[in-house]
């Protein structure tokens, strides 16, 4: 099986390759396990200089999270973690905000399904998110203990913070 991949890409420079039809060229950078010293140096997107230095939180996050079953990306909205068969998203939420919703039957139900340990995980994913721009920069950490595939035009959305937490997927 592959190895479980991280992957960085610059939001406005993969939009403007998509629109002049370079879609096979995203600009995006995808690192395993061993090369993510290199990423963790700081990251410079190839097309428009921009640059990303990854902070203690974000490198405990993604080195965390390629050993775990989940897929985790992000979009301009939030966060989305795949997990065995169930889906969660988080907004992009606020400083220190805490989602509203962690005690909700729903997500006691499936925490298991989508976090090895939720309880140190969860908060783990969402102090990293403090510390990247995702207007900027999305994310992706593809694992390679999740048996589905990353789809990811997957138009679900879920929200913890308003309620409808969960999607179960068949
Ligand atoms: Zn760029």
């Amino acid at each position: 099986m592959d190895e479980s991949k991280f992957v960085i890409g610059c939001v406005s420079c993969n939009e403007k390759n998509c629109h002049v039809g370079h879609n096979k060229f995203p600009a995006e950078t995808g690192f395993i396990k061993s090369q993510l010293t290199d990423f963790f140096a700081g990251y410079t997107c190839p097309f428009c200089g921009s640059s990303y230095v990854p902070t203690a939180s974000m490198m405990k996050m993604i080195s965390r999270f390629l050993d775990g079953f989940s897929h985790v990306r992000t979009t301009r909205k939030g966060i989305e973690v795949y997990g065995r068969d169930v889906k969660i998203s988080f907004p992009a939420v606020p400083e220190n905000a805490v989602p509203q919703n962690l005690d909700s039957e729903l997500y006691q139900q499936f925490k298991n399904f989508l976090f090895q340990n939720s309880d140190e995980d969860l908060p783990i994913l969402l102090e990293a998110m403090q510390d990247i721009d995702l207007d900027k920069w999305y994310i992706r950490i593809e694992s390679a203990n999740n048996p589905e595939p990353l789809l990811r035009d997957d138009v679900l959305w879920t929200d913890i913070l308003t309620g409808d937490v969960i999607n179960k997927e068949d």
